[in-house]
């Protein structure tokens, strides 16, 4: 046990020689190899800036990173004291909420979707739970939620 941590140990002085050797030479701003490190590191940004965290199936992405969100509504959704029916078939229950680019749209049973102007993202966002789960697509979130 004591000899694995002491070689694990040597290990890790290896690695921290090569990284201030590599250093070294990179203090060296013209030099060919700073160069060539410089531009790697330049290509390697983006995933530098995420490698250092969560793998990303772990990783709850914000809600401005999706594409939209939805939630099931059962109850008759009323506002300002008007009952919302679907403008198509006129139903008034059971309707799924679509909040995507701040518009907060209706969708009912039968899949007639109508803008709703007097709902925005912040009233989404006030009578959402937390997302509990995540789609690749509309149509997967759909199925989802049944419909
Ligand atoms: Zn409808």
């Amino acid at each position: 046990m004591f000899h694995r941590i002491r070689r694990r140990a040597a290990e890790l002085n290896e690695a921290e020689g090569q990284f201030f050797e590599l250093s070294a030479r990179l203090q060296q701003p013209d030099s060919p190899e700073a160069e060539r490190v410089w531009a790697e590191l330049e290509r390697g940004k983006q995933f530098a800036a995420v490698d250092d965290f969560l793998p990303p199936e772990l990783r709850v992405p914000s809600r401005d990173q999706l594409g939209g969100m939805m939630m099931p509504w059962t109850q008759p959704l009323v506002l300002d004291g008007e009952m919302v029916a679907c403008s198509e078939c006129g139903a008034y229950r059971d309707w799924l909420i679509l909040c995507t680019r701040d518009q907060v749209w209706l969708r009912c049973r039968a899949g007639h979707q109508q803008l709703e102007t007097r709902l925005d993202t912040a009233w989404y966002n006030r009578n959402s739970g937390p997302t509990v789960s995540r789609h690749a697509t509309f149509e997967d979130c759909l199925r989802h939620h049944g419909h």
